[in-house]
C-alpha cells in the first residue's frame, strides 16, 4: 500500500494550521502536546502522505489516541472532516499493519460475530448477567488492572423482561401525525431497552405510529470508527435495504447519537459505490435524531399537552452533549428545550457540556487509562452544578458516566432524554 492511501490527503490539505482546534481537544488537554492535538495529528498525516515522515508506532499511536469526538470540527473555519479523516487512517493501518492474533480474535469475535448477530449479543449480555449476578465481576479488578474495574463498573445488565425487542408497530395515541421508523440498535436493547421504549412511548405520544425494523442489528457505526470499513459499508446496505423493506420514505428516528451521525453520512461512506450511493443519500436525508424529531413546531405542541409535573425526576437536571449529536450532528438547542418542556424541572448548564466524556465506543476498552482521564475534568464540573440527575442520548455516554459515578460514589442518576420525557408523560 502507497503512503497516500495511508491517509486522506485531499481532506488534509483542507487545514489552514490556525490553531483554533487546540483548545477543544481532549487529548490536547491531557498531553499539553502539539502532536496530540488535531492540527498536530493531520500534520503527521501530511508528512506521512507526502513522504517527510514515516507511519511508525508514533503516528500509529497518535491516530489510536483520537477519540473522534469531533469537537474539532465544531470550531473549525475550514471546515476540516477531521472524523472523516480518522476512519481513513484508521482503515489503512488496520491493512498495512493488522494487530497480533489475539487482538484479531478479539476483532472478529467482536465486530463480526457478537455485533452483527442478535443472538450473539444476546448471548454477550447472558454472560455478562451470569458473571454479575455471581459477583465475579470483583475479581476482575484484580486479574485485569483497570480494565477489570471498568469491567465491574458497567451498567448491570437488566433481566430478559427489560431486554425483549420493540414491538414491530406501537400504534398512535390521539389523532395520528404518520408514521415513523426506529433503531433498535445492537447494544441498546441489551443494555438499554428501556430507552427504546421510552423512545417508542414518547414518540406515540406525539402522534406518531412507531415501527421497528426487527431483522435489523447494526447500523456499522462501531465498525466504521474502529477502522473496519468493508464491513461499515455492508452494514450501511443492509441496514438500508432493511429499514426500505419496513417503509421506503418514513423518516428514520434514532435515540443513539453515535448510530445518527454515523447514518447521516451513508451517503459519504458509499459515495463510491455507483449502484448505491443515490439510495444512501436519500436515506441519509431521511434520518433524524429523536430530539429533532420532538423539537418539531407539531410534536412540541402535542408534547406540551401531554407533559405534567410529579414525575419525581430529581433535581437539578443537567444535559450533556454527546459528541456525535452536537459536534457530529450539530444538534445542541433542541434537547435542552425538551427538558425545559418538562413541567417542574430545574435545568441547570454544566459547563464544558460539550466536550468528550471519554466514551468514544470502544475507546474505554482499549485506551481505559486515557478514557477515564478524560472524564475527570467532567465529574468536577457536574460536582459544581449540583445536579441530582444527568441527561444524556447515547449508550456509550451513559455508561460512561454510569462509571464516574459509581466509581465516585456519587448519589447523581443517569437517564437517557428519552426516559426523562417518558417519566414526565400525563399518566392515561
Ligand atoms: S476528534 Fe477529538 S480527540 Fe480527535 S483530534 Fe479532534 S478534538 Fe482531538
Ligand atoms: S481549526 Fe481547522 S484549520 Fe485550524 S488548525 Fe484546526 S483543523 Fe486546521
Amino acid at each position: 500500500m502507497s503512503r497516500e492511501t495511508l491517509v486522506d490527503h485531499a481532506r488534509a490539505l483542507d487545514c489552514i494550521h490556525c490553531g483554533l482546534c487546540l483548545t477543544t481537544c481532549p487529548t490536547y488537554q491531557l498531553t499539553g502536546s502539539e502532536t496530540s492535538s488535531p492540527r498536530g495529528r493531520i500534520h503527521l498525516m501530511r508528512a506521512v502522505a507526502e513522504g517527510r515522515a514515516e507511519p511508525d508506532a508514533t503516528f500509529e499511536d497518535e491516530m489510536n489516541f483520537c477519540l473522534v469526538c469531533r469537537h474539532c470540527e465544531s470550531v473549525c473555519p475550514a471546515g476540516v472532516e477531521f472524523g472523516a479523516m480518522m476512519e481513513f487512517s484508521r482503515g489503512a493501518l488496520l491493512e498495512r499493519r493488522p494487530p497480533g492474533p489475539l487482538a484479531r480474535i478479539a476483532r472478529w469475535v467482536g465486530f463480526r460475530g457478537i455485533l452483527v448477530r442478535r443472538a450473539g449479543l444476546r448471548l454477550a449480555a447472558m454472560g455478562l448477567r451470569a458473571v454479575q449476578l455471581l459477583r465475579l465481576d470483583a475479581l476482575t479488578s484484580p486479574l485485569l488492572g483497570l480494565r477489570g474495574q471498568i469491567f465491574r463498573n458497567l451498567p448491570r445488565v437488566p433481566d430478559a423482561h427489560e431486554r425483549r425487542p420493540l414491538p414491530p408497530v406501537t400504534p398512535a395515541k390521539g389523532a395520528e401525525r404518520g408514521t415513523v421508523l426506529v433503531l433498535d440498535g445492537c447494544v441498546m436493547p441489551e443494555l438499554f431497552g428501556r430507552v427504546n421504549r421510552a423512545m417508542t412511548d414518547v414518540l406515540a405520544a406525539t402522534g406518531r405510529e412507531v415501527r421497528s425494523v426487527p431483522k435489523h442489528v447494526c447500523c456499522g457505526a462501531l465498525h466504521a470508527h474502529n477502522g473496519e470499513l468493508d464491513q461499515a459499508e455492508d452494514l450501511a446496505r443492509k441496514t438500508i435495504a432493511q429499514f426500505d423493506e419496513v417503509h421506503g420514505s418514513a423518516p428514520v428516528v434514532i435515540d443513539s447519537a453515535g448510530c445518527g451521525a454515523h447514518m447521516k453520512e451513508y451517503g459519504r461512506l458509499l459515495a463510491n459505490d455507483p449502484e448505491w450511493r443515490d439510495r444512501a443519500s436519500s436515506f441519509a436525508a431521511r434520518v433524524v435524531d429523536l430530539t429533532e424529531e420532538l423539537a418539531a413546531p407539531e410534536a412540541t405542541a402535542r408534547l406540551q399537552e401531554e407533559l405534567c409535573d410529579g414525575h419525581g425526576i430529581k433535581g437539578p437536571v443537567t444535559w450533556d452533549d454527546p459528541c456525535h449529536l452536537c459536534h457530529g450532528q450539530g444538534v445542541r438547542e433542541q434537547p435542552r428545550q425538551l427538558l425545559d418542556l418538562v413541567p417542574g424541572l430545574e435545568r441547570v448548564e454544566m459547563s464544558g457540556a460539550d466536550s468528550c466524556c471519554g466514551s468514544a465506543g470502544i475507546y474505554t476498552v482499549l485506551r481505559p487509562q486515557d478514557s477515564l482521564d478524560v472524564l475527570d475534568p467532567k465529574l468536577e464540573s457536574l460536582d459544581q452544578t449540583g445536579a441530582k440527575t444527568l441527561v444524556t442520548a447515547n449508550p456509550g455516554c451513559h455508561q460512561q458516566w454510569q462509571i464516574g459515578v459509581g466509581k465516585t460514589g456519587k448519589e447523581v442518576e443517569v437517564l437517557h432524554l428519552a426516559e426523562v420525557l417518558e417519566r414526565a408523560l400525563r399518566p392515561r
